[in-house]
Parts: structure tokens; sequence; C-alpha cells
């Protein structure tokens, strides 16, 4: 197997219908147009030959509930911006329709709770049905000033590296917080909206931060995620994650949209198995050391 320490260049590693997509949203995210389609999707997922699509939509709230530890601490959000909440049995029904529809391709369940660590009892209040297969934990927005700002808002305002740090600390405050999810998503999000004016965007600067927060995800037994849509980790990055412990990888497009379903997993794949991960034997399943 050749490695490449860059990564993200490095195209080795099993064909991409080995991987299953852990984190697609479709017209049931609130932050989608109407060209997004859980059907379309799913096509664009059985044309790549995945065997597995998972349906993460956005769990958000514009207001904490009475119960939350945002409004606990007397908080609310900076910008709740088009924010509306999921509807769970309109989302459940095109699921069922869709599994109907594509009976080769395994159709899982599954939201991403946002901050859920802050949004604790609203998020359990859905989350705890139990009717999701994949539960993605994620920061969009961190602490600033007694409000929860987003994080791509806040680069724009405060210092890159420091908003950088603020956000790799609310990431940390999350998994010891939550035990509400199973995969950390986009673990350095902010990552996506770094200035040109703060120079290059480089792991290394960071890597304190990194461990900290892959030290907390594999204590908790839980599993890192490798976003496409991000700019994709190092093998750098995920050699810390296994030397901090972390068992494995899960693969997410973050598609918004139908034809970015399966985007960059060959690279993806390639990057996982430089720092040693392979897929187990369920196709569905995350890749593992
Ligand atoms: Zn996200
Ligand atoms: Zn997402």
């Amino acid at each position: 197997m050749g490695s490449n320490p860059i990564g993200p260049t490095n195209t080795d590693g099993p064909a991409t219908a080995t991987l299953a997509d852990n984190h697609v949203h479709s017209q049931w995210s609130y932050d989608t147009g109407p060209q997004a389609s859980m059907a379309a999707a799913c096509a664009r997922a059985v044309e790549l030959g995945l065997p597995s699509v998972a349906f993460t939509e956005h769990l958000d709230f514009a207001e904490p509930g009475p119960a939350d530890p945002l409004a606990a601490a007397g908080m609310k959000r900076h910008d709740a911006g088009g924010l509306r909440p999921l509807d769970v049995p309109g989302y459940l029904a095109d699921l069922a329709e869709c599994r109907d529809r594509f009976p080769a391709l395994r159709i899982l369940s599954g939201v991403e709770a946002g901050e859920p660590h802050l949004f604790a009892a609203s998020t359990a209040a859905t989350v705890g049905s139990g009717r999701f297969d994949r539960v993605l934990g994620s920061v969009h927005g961190v602490r600033a000033g007694g409000q929860l700002v987003y994080s791509g808002w806040l680069l724009r305002r405060d210092p890159a590296a420091e908003v950088m740090r603020r956000y790799f600390a609310e990431v940390v405050a999350m998994i010891e917080g939550s035990g509400l999810f199973e995969v950390l998503a986009h673990l350095d999000f902010p990552r996506r909206y770094w200035p040109a004016s703060a120079g290059e965007y480089t792991e290394p600067a960071f890597e304190e931060e990194y461990r900290a927060v892959l030290r907390a995800l594999a204590t908790s037994g839980r599993v890192l995620e490798i976003n496409t849509a991000s700019p994709l980790l190092s093998v750098s990055v995920l050699r810390w994650w296994a030397e901090e412990g972390g068992a494995a990888v899960s693969f997410g497009s973050d598609a918004h949209l139908p034809w970015h379903v399966g985007a960059r997993f060959q690279q993806a794949s390639g990057i996982a198995a430089a720092a040693g991960f392979r897929p187990g034997r369920d196709p569905s399943g995350f890749w593992r050391r």
C-alpha cells in the first residue's frame, strides 16, 4: 500500500463501491434548496454502486427549550436564519417510500444533531425515540459573548486562529456533554470558511486541539467522520486519531444536492486506508483498525 503523508492527493485504496455514505441531506433538511430530493439521492447512490446511504437531516433548534442547557445559561442563538424544525413523520414516510422504491440500496435513517450538549432536552426528545440508525453530532456554532454564534460568521469577525480554538473547545464540550450521538461530524468545520487573509490553514498548527477532540471521542468509544464536503483530513490527522485510541471511521459526503452523494469517496478511502483503517464485513458498517 503506497502511503502519501500529504493525504488528499492519495487515491490508493479500495473502490468507492465499498463505501457507505453516512451523511446525506434531503429536502427534509431546512438548508437544502428545491433540487434536493431523497429519491434522487437514492438513485445517485444506486448509480454509484454505494451499498448504503444514511439520510442525516439537520436536527437544530431555533430557540432552546426551557430544560436545555443553553437556556439555563441565559443564552440564545445569535441568528436562527431560516431554521425550521425537522418534520419527523414526513421524513420517515419518505424514507419508507424510498426503501420500497430502491430495494437494492440499504437506506438508513438518521439525524445530524446540532450542538446536542446545548440543546440536550430538545435533542433527546427526538433522538430518544430510537427511530434513527445514524446519529451524528455536530458543532456549527460556538458560544461567544453570551450567544451561540455560527462559526463561519465568527471567522469573519474575530481572529481566525482564536475562533478555530474556540470551535475545537466547543467540540470537546459536546463530546463530553452529550451521549446522544455516535459519529462526530466534520470535526474542523470552520476550516471550510477559513479566510485567505489568515494565511494557509494547516492542521499541525492545531495539533494539540485536534488531539484533545480525538482523545475525548476515542475515550467515549465513538466514531470519527471523514467529511468530504470539508477540505479532506490528511493521513496525519487519521494517524493522530489512531494514536489517541480511535478505532473507527465513517465516510460522509454531507451532500445537500443529489449529485454530491459519494463525492470524493475514492480519495477519502485512500486516506483512511493509508492510516490503517479497513472495511469490515458489513458494507454499511464503519471502517476499523
Ligand atoms: Zn454540519
Ligand atoms: Zn450535514
